[in-house]
């Protein structure tokens, strides 16, 4: 591990200014941050903790509920308005890690955790992109068997595996965040970056920026949404395929849609394309399949992902299809 001082800030004010130095790093649970730290692949000089801020609370505010970056994992999921409100959050957190990790985890923390690619995290120093830039890609020739369909670049094909930030993104959640600058809110759709030339360049944070909240608008899809997630075994295990899905009907009409996938895109994925093609149609998987065909339309594998298209196309029909009951 590479030396660093460590700080532990007790408002946010002071937060923001220890972050902006070059080379600082927050660390909330530090269930990510630790790992990468003791591989050398991230090498802070400064350390701020930022357990003691008051960012933990879970709050019903005017037209939807807020959320502290620093709430644990494990306290959302099983909060009554989120579970009431926005089954599809609390859904998508239980299926995440283990019950230990999730009582240590912060909803800031899942949002920021960096990709599981192998070459990124292993210690024998392979080309990658992410962790050293212009260096190459090891994945696309690779082992790429977890890695991304949708998202893709040239320059990297890893998979964000953050179950949350998928269930955020389809409904509609808005990340406040705090920096040198003042305050500013940025829709979960656009916080994560695609890779293209710039892989390690991941989300729209500048230094010292901090999330110091997610705000989840109410609406009648969000109450009926759920997240399915498909992995290699049932528990303790990243995504291969996941969908959370919001869905209101009118009859069997389907009213408003949204929709996201996991561990297919290198961000999460909005299926705005099969939003689209689905809403005002009826709520019948035949329609899901034809939704689900034309988003992964520009989905590509590198060899070892390839299920991948298949499996997502079916985790999206299986998903609305359970969602919809008897209505599909
Ligand atoms: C074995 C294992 C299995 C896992 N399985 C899953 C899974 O199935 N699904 C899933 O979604 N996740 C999974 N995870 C990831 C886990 O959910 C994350 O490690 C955790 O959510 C990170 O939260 P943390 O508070 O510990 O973050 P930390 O490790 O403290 O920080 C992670 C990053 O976020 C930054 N950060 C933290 N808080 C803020 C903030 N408020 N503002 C700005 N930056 C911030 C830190 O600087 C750091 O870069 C798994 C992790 C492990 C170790
Ligand atoms: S996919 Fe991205 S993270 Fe993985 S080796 Fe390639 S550049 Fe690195």
């Amino acid at each position: 591990m590479h030396p660093f001082d460590y700080a532990r800030s007790t408002n946010v004010d002071d937060a923001i200014r220890s972050g902006a130095r070059a080379s600082t790093r927050f660390i909330a649970g530090g269930t990510n941050l630790v790992d990468l730290l003791k591989t050398t692949v991230e090498k802070p000089a400064h350390i701020v903790d930022i357990n003691a801020l008051p960012l933990a609370s879970i709050e019903d505010v005017d037209g939807g509920l807020r959320i502290g970056a620093l709430a644990r994992m494990s306290d959302v999921a099983a909060h009554p308005l989120v579970m009431q409100r926005f089954p599809a959050i609390s859904q998508a957190l239980l299926l995440s890690a283990s019950p230990q990790l999730r009582n240590a985890a912060s909803i800031g923390g899942n949002l920021m955790q960096r990709t599981r690619c192998p070459y990124f995290r292993e210690l024998t120093w392979t080309p990658c992109n992410k962790r050293n830039p212009g260096d190459g890609c090891s994945a696309r020739d690779g082992d790429n068997h977890m890695q991304a369909i949708l998202g893709t670049s040239d320059a990297c094909i890893a998979v964000h595996q953050s179950d949350l930030a998928v269930a955020v993104s389809a409904l509609d959640g808005v990340l406040t965040l705090q920096g040198p600058n003042g305050e500013r809110r940025v829709n979960a759709t656009d916080f994560h970056l695609l890779p293209g030339n710039t892989p390690h360049i991941e989300h729209d944070l500048a230094a010292g920026e901090l999330i110091t909240s997610v705000f989840l608008p109410d609406a009648p899809h969000a109450a009926r949404s759920a997240y399915l997630k498909v992995r290699d075994r049932t528990s303790y295990e990243f995504a291969l395929a996941s969908a959370a899905i919001g869905l209101a009907l009118d009859g069997g009409v389907i009213r408003s849609i949204r929709i996201a996938l996991g561990g297919v895109g290198t961000k999460p994925w909005r299926a705005r394309t099969a939003e689209a093609m689905l809403t005002g149609k009826r709520a019948t998987a035949e329609n899901a399949r034809a939704a689900a065909d034309a988003e992964l339309q520009q989905a590509r594998g590198y060899g070892a992902n390839d299920y991948k298209i298949e499996l997502a196309k079916r985790t999206l029909v299986r998903a609305f299809v359970e969602l919809a009951g008897g209505a599909a």
